[in-house]
């Protein structure tokens, strides 16, 4: 019985649960993608859980795409000696972190007295916590707290609406960036992206270390949505963060604005990833709640390429169950996604490669072919083809170990590492052998193959054959 592939990725957050001794690799067994999160653990965790994760993917012969999320321009509480505690009706007095007073909540880096004004809401940890500016003097700011709560160190403070002098990228960013091009990641995310020009920066940064890390725009912040075109444009790919996204923009926006950016994503072919909250009850139950169980599969029928998750594998109690809920919940509901090869152009030209990939799609469908095999050099033509979310599976055979790394995170598409052919005959006959050895593909099965006869030139995809494996 050939092997129906989940054709929407996994990816994990990794933290203290899921780099526990053999939970990692249980983990590896399903996901497609591991979060490293650069705002938490230390760099000697990093580093072991990035070769724990190349080593348990060796083990299952399928890549996880590992990526580093740089914490961004991220205003935090600073060092607490201990929790305090916010009562609704009270003031408290926020201050930067080096004009702090004793009592004062302090928060970093040093920008807040010279950006808040009377009547902004300071929103700490995802909003939980919400204070109102009375008045700023000197720097420090007295707030009414309308939403009490505890608030500990580190916190994430947001500040809805008021633009912040911090650069995209912070020293701490450009270090961390640094330190996980060592590593090798496959993708880096950058939190509270603003403009196109924060990924073109991130992109120079990565090429300049001789990186082909893909960079992945999360967006969290209404100056991001307002610029949306122009962000995805620039990045390979984007995150729907809704975590950060429903505390600057409200939540009662974030459904509408994850179906847009998700049809923005596919209609300039570049993989989007759901993510926060989308199991959440996981981190303390075996069992998620139905609307939790509901997000998923809407986020799937919205189309998105990945669903993240976040506290439920990285500090959660039933890491493993989380992700195995994940893949059940896609198998169910996706049997239904219909052949949805009617997307909307994008505002560009169609490319050969583009045209090719869509009559590939199409001939796929009318012979009922048990697998679309796209040769690829870069991973561009396999996007082509899986912006169409074609029914039959897509295997994306490429030589280059970075592209067959970025495929992980491909919608519908099963990477493969071939050797590199000669000419265009070796190419076929290998990609055959290939497409059967991962078993969606049986002998005798007929499939269409789309590559280029130029092999190992990228952009050059021109034919279309249909073939029995
Ligand atoms: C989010 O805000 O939804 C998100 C994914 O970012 P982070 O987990 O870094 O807060």
């Amino acid at each position: 019985m050939a092997l129906e592939p989940r054709r929407t990725k996994i990816v994990a957050t990794i933290g203290p649960a899921s780099s526990a001794p053999g939970v990692l690799e249980q983990l590896v067994e399903t996901i497609d993608g591991a979060r490293l999160n650069f705002s938490h653990g230390t760099r000697e965790v990093h580093a072991e859980t990035s070769a724990a994760i190349r080593a348990a993917q060796e083990q299952v012969g399928r890549p996880v795409a590992v990526i580093a999320d740089l914490q961004g321009p991220k205003l935090r509480i600073g060092e607490l000696a201990a929790p305090v505690e916010l009562v609704r009706g009270e003031y408290v007095t926020i201050a930067g972190e080096d004009g702090a007073h004793p009592d004062d909540l302090p928060v970093a880096p040093d920008v807040l007295g010279s950006i808040l004004q009377p009547g902004n809401d300071v929103l700490i940890d995802d909003g939980s916590v919400r204070l109102r500016v009375e008045k700023v003097d000197r720097g420090r700011a007295r707030c009414e707290v309308l939403v009490g709560g505890t608030v500990s160190s580190h916190k994430g403070v947001n500040l809805p609406g008021v633009p912040l002098p911090i650069p995209s990228l912070t020293r701490k960013d450009i270090d961390d960036l640094q330190f996980a091009l060592e590593l090798g990641v496959d993708y880096v995310a950058l939190s509270f992206v603003r403009t196109a020009s924060d990924v073109q920066a991130l992109r120079t940064l990565i090429e300049a270390a001789g990186s082909t890390a893909h960079v992945i725009a999360k967006i969290e912040k209404a100056e991001a949505v307002a610029v949306l075109d122009d962000i995805l444009r620039e990045a390979d790919a984007v995150m729907v963060a809704r975590g950060d996204l429903g505390v600057e923009i409200g939540a009662a926006d974030v459904p509408l604005l994850q179906k847009r950016i998700i049809l923005r994503a596919l209609e300039r072919g570049k993989p989007v990833i759901t993510a926060t909250q989308m199991l959440e009850s996981m981190v303390h139950a075996p069992e998620p709640t139905r609307a939790e169980a509901s997000d998923v599969a809407n986020a799937i029928l919205d189309g998105t390429s990945a669903l993240m998750l976040s506290g439920e594998t990285a500090i959660g109690d039933y890491p493993v169950e989380a992700v195995a809920l994940m893949n059940r919940i896609a198998y169910a509901v996706e049997p239904s996604l219909g052949y949805r090869h009617e997307i909307p152009e994008a505002e560009e030209q169609p490319t050969i490669g583009q045209a090719m990939s869509n009559a590939a799609c199409d001939i796929a469908e009318a012979l009922a072919a048990k697998a679309l095999l796209v040769p690829t050099f870069t991973g561009r033509t396999a996007s082509a083809v899986a912006r169409l979310r074609p029914r039959r599976p897509i295997i994306g055979l490429t030589h280059h170990k970075h592209s067959f790394q970025h495929m992980a995170l491909e919608w519908g598409v099963t990477p493969v590492h071939i050797p590199q052919a000669a000419d265009v005959e070796e190419l076929w006959a290998t990609s055959l052998d290939a497409a059967r050895s991962t078993g969606i593909v049986e002998a005798g099965d007929r499939v269409v193959i789309t590559a280029g006869t130029a092999v190992n030139m990228p952009g050059t995809t021109n034919v279309i054959k249909v073939d029995i494996a």
